[in-house]
């Protein structure tokens, strides 16, 4: 089997009383391991609705999806949790970390759920190598409250890896940080990708979509441009070319 992700004419249309607004209309897409896949497309265009699809959060209207091969419609609830469990990871705009908890604490929630369950000491020696993998080791003990912008998502994205999943789905991941903090969130992607992780995020901007391998639009509820990207930016290097301009602001007399 080639491909993590395969959509065949997915639709899914919201009936909200006697409206009916048709979201995807008609995608078919094929992603294979080891790709780092950027979604475009205006607000409205059924990027959301797509990616909450893939991360089995939504059903689709009608079409098919073939989660690293399975038949996401065909499974029963249990089996396509456990399938999604162990499969993929997923990061939201909002972080949507729990508040009265601590980072170390919110990236082993998604443990609780394994099955079979680890137990409690690996659980915590998972969620702590998550943490590192993000360069969050010594903020463990930390509430979000005590955290930026930046290190609460890479808390997120902790959590979203301590299964260690095959793909992380990501909607809009830097849309709440300003450049710097996105560019350290793409630097980490890039890591894990390069590291064989299969990586599907949207974002509108431009600018972050270049730090992938491959651009997909879309424009009311279709792809209609699905392109590779041939020199895409690397994340650690405008990391450091930042760093010097600001150093270099910081020493200007
Ligand atoms: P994007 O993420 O590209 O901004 P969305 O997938 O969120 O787009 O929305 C696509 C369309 O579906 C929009 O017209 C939006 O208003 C509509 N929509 C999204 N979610 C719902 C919902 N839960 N109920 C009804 N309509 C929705
Ligand atoms: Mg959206």
């Amino acid at each position: 089997m080639s491909e993590i992700i395969k959509l065949q004419d997915l639709t899914r249309t919201y009936r909200t009383g006697d409206v009916e607004v048709h979201a995807v209309r008609g995608v078919s897409l094929l992603i294979r391991p080891g790709e780092m896949v950027a979604i475009m497309g205006a607000s409205g265009s059924g990027k959301s609705t797509l990616m909450n699809t893939l991360g089995c959060l939504d059903r689709p209207t009608s079409g098919s999806y073939f989660l690293d091969g399975a038949d996401v419609g065909k499974m029963e609830r249990d089996a396509l949790a456990a399938h999604r469990n162990r499969t993929l990871g997923f990061v939201f705009q909002s972080f949507n970390l729990l508040s009265r908890t601590s980072a170390l604490e919110n990236v082993e929630l998604p443990l609780f759920y394994s099955r079979p369950h680890p137990g409690s000491r690996e659980q915590r020696k998972r969620a702590l190598k998550a943490l590192e993998t993000v360069g969050l080791s010594g903020r463990a003990g930390h509430h979000p409250n005590q955290l930026s912008g930046g290190q609460q998502q890479r808390v997120a994205i902790a959590r979203a890896l301590v299964n260690d999943p095959k793909l992380l789905l990501a909607d809009e991941p830097t849309g709440n940080l300003d450049t710097q903090t996105s560019i350290e969130i793409m630097e980490i992607f890039q890591n894990l990708n390069r590291g064989g992780m299969t990586i599907v995020m949207v974002t509108h901007e431009l600018d972050i979509a270049r730090y992938c391998l491959r651009q997909i639009v879309m424009r009311d509820g279709r792809i209609v441009k699905d392109k590779a990207v041939n020199d895409r930016l690397d994340a650690a290097a405008e990391r450091e070319q930042l760093n010097i301009e600001q150093d270099a602001l910081h020493l200007a007399p």
